[in-house]
């Protein structure tokens, strides 16, 4: 499994993606920001979406996604696949209604044809595993004021967890501690140490409150652990305290990470 950073910042600056992640060139890790990332080309290899929740630092480009490679399926041409969004069912409600629904941004579930459409829903299940292009894919329910998942992923044998967003919580760690072969596990780190009242209403977590919460992992210093969706204006005073919690293995994601297990 190859899995390719595109973004993982909590927040978008001149030079710092939204959170976007590629497994394996065919399968994205919510949206947000793959269409400033990749070539036209390489977006079209893009054939599943999994949405961890609705926010738009997660969504926004699936409506670039789609507007990419509309022209090309309007003229005809049909090498130009459909893209499957895969969310609990009330994300999908949600992307539906306040996103995909004709005002905010075209409806392109029913784009070109409702028959052919270039983006399909499907729901997915706290728990259920799915399998899409020789990947495993289960949703782990995560704490987060709106409906959010993180996922577990698994090929050859081998497993990596992407946290999401989420606060503290003990499904995540129950889920890693199962797993005879995980890999990796990204992680949520948002906010500075001194918003840790902000970071719990929120629904994220501080480097105090993530090295707290990896004390839950069994075999911590056994895997890397990977922190994501720090807020890029504060990346400095992140960093200082990130070290100071000194974690085995641990480390921010970069945008020119790619993680292969
Ligand atoms: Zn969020
Ligand atoms: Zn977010």
């Amino acid at each position: 499994m190859k899995i390719r950073v595109l973004g993982c910042y909590g927040g978008q600056l001149l030079g710092f993606h939204l959170s976007s992640f590629l497994v394996n060139d065919s399968i994205l890790l919510d949206a947000g920001s793959p269409t400033v990332t990749l070539t036209l080309e390489e977006q079209r290899y893009i054939r599943h979406v999994f949405v961890s929740h609705t926010h738009l630092d997660h969504i926004q480009d699936i409506a670039f996604l789609a507007d990419n490679r509309s022209l090309k399926r309007m003229g005809g041409a049909n090498e130009n696949r459909c893209i499957t969004i895969h969310s609990l069912q009330e994300n999908l409600d949600t992307l539906k209604t306040h996103f995909l629904n004709n005002a905010i941004w075209p409806d392109f579930t029913k784009i070109p044809t409702v028959k052919d459409p270039i983006l399909k829903l499907s729901a997915i299940e706290e728990m259920k595993k799915v399998v899409v292009d020789g990947v495993s894919i289960t949703p782990i329910r995560m704490n987060h004021p709106v409906p959010c998942t993180g996922f577990l992923l698994e090929q050859d044998g081998k497993q990596f967890i992407y946290s999401a967003d989420t606060g503290i919580t003990d499904d995540l760690w129950k889920v890693a501690n199962a797993q005879p072969n995980l890999r990796g596990i990204i992680v949520d780190c948002s906010f500075p140490n001194a918003y840790a009242e902000l970071a719990s209403i929120s629904g994220h977590l501080t480097p105090k409150q993530m090295a707290h919460e990896l004390k839950k992992l069994n075999k911590l210093g056994s895997m890397p652990i990977y922190l994501f969706h720090m807020k890029p204006e504060t990346l400095s005073l992140m960093t200082a305290e990130v070290e100071a919690e000194n974690i085995p293995h641990l480390r921010m994601l970069t945008q020119v990470d790619e993680l292969l297990l």
